[in-house]
């Protein structure tokens, strides 16, 4: 959707831009079954934490319409460590399973790296595995984690080529901020990261073309902060309560920060869409992979 009022930054519209993916996914399905492969993901629940299960309630509606098929496993709150490994040794084992996908967060006893590490780097659809991180830092292809992934997406194509650009990045968490920045700067950008510690954080954020935010603080970023024209990709998914309920909020201020953007993604249905559908192409590429259809190639950094 583009903005009438010139004045005000246009959307970047995540709802279309992933539909666009998943129809890429949806042919590439379609030539695998043509040499009867078939990509199947896994995903395993543990517990029943309410947003978790919209979560994954969407993803497997988003595999089935493109075609790949999907295996739902659960287990009890109550589940230990060794249920939990137990399960991802037998899905690393079945030739069946290109992608395995644990969902996050796992209940408090689990330790959640213990049980990213156990899954097979080649089936890690989420990206996570230390071998896979440390393929994305040296321009391997690798299987990537999806929100940074989709972000990328997102702004190549609302800027095109992003040569020379200064991206500054707000989070530096494993599984946006750090690879975000690492993508970014794959793609030729200079780029700044920017977290709690930073010092002056908005000046810093005041020099760049591309502002990336994933904070986890409602509405943190507002107009104050952007250069005019910047590219503004909010991957923040906040609830806030308002006297008229509850609703979702990004980490932009997003009526502020459009009065001096170029473009801007919108909370919801701007990055939220791009991570499923980069998660069915990670699988894709995972069962590609895993059958020597695709072979790896490294990226010049
Ligand atoms: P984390 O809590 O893991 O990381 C937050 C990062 O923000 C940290 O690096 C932290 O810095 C930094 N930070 C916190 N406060 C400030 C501040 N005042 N100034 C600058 N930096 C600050 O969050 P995630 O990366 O997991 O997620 C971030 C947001 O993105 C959340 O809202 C989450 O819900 C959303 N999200 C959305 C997805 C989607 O599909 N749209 C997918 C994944 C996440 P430090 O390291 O110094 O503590």
């Amino acid at each position: 959707m583009t903005s009438t009022n010139p004045a005000l930054a246009r959307d970047i519209d995540g709802k279309a831009i992933s539909a666009k993916v998943l129809d890429e996914v949806r042919e590439e399905v379609q030539v695998l079954a043509r040499q009867q492969i078939y990509p199947a993901l896994a995903v395993l629940l543990v517990g029943e934490d309410p947003a978790s299960e919209v979560y994954v309630r969407n993803k497997l509606l988003r595999a089935k319409e493109v075609g790949i098929r999907s295996l739902e496993y659960r287990l009890p709150e109550i589940a230990s460590q060794n249920d939990v490994l137990q399960l991802i040794a037998q899905l690393n084992a079945d030739v069946t399973v290109n992608g395995i996908l644990v969902q996050l967060p796992l209940p408090a006893h689990i330790d959640e790296a213990a049980v990213i590490h156990a899954i097979d780097p080649i089936k890690d659809v989420d990206g996570f595995h230390r071998e896979n991180v440390g393929g994305l830092v040296q321009g391997i292809e690798v299987l990537t984690p999806c929100t940074p992934s989709g972000c990328m997406r997102l702004l190549q194509e609302t800027c095109g080529d992003l040569s020379g650009l200064h991206a500054v990045v707000i989070g530096r968490s494993n599984i946006v901020g750090k690879p975000m920045a690492t993508l970014l700067l794959q793609a030729d950008c200079s780029v700044s990261v920017v977290h709690s510690r930073s010092v002056d954080a908005p000046t810093l954020c005041r020099m760049a073309d591309i502002v990336v935010v994933a904070v986890g603080r409602p509405q943190m970023i507002d107009a104050s902060w952007l250069k005019p024209g910047a590219v503004v990709i909010d991957v923040g998914i906040n609830r806030i309560t308002t006297a008229s309920g509850t609703r979702l909020v990004g980490d932009v201020d997003y009526a502020s920060a459009r009065t001096v953007a170029s473009a801007i993604t919108p909370v919801p249905g701007g990055v939220g869409p791009m991570t499923i559908a980069y998660l069915l192409k990670n699988t894709l590429v995972a069962s590609q992979l895993q059958r020597g259809v695709r072979t790896r190639h490294s990226m010049p950094l």
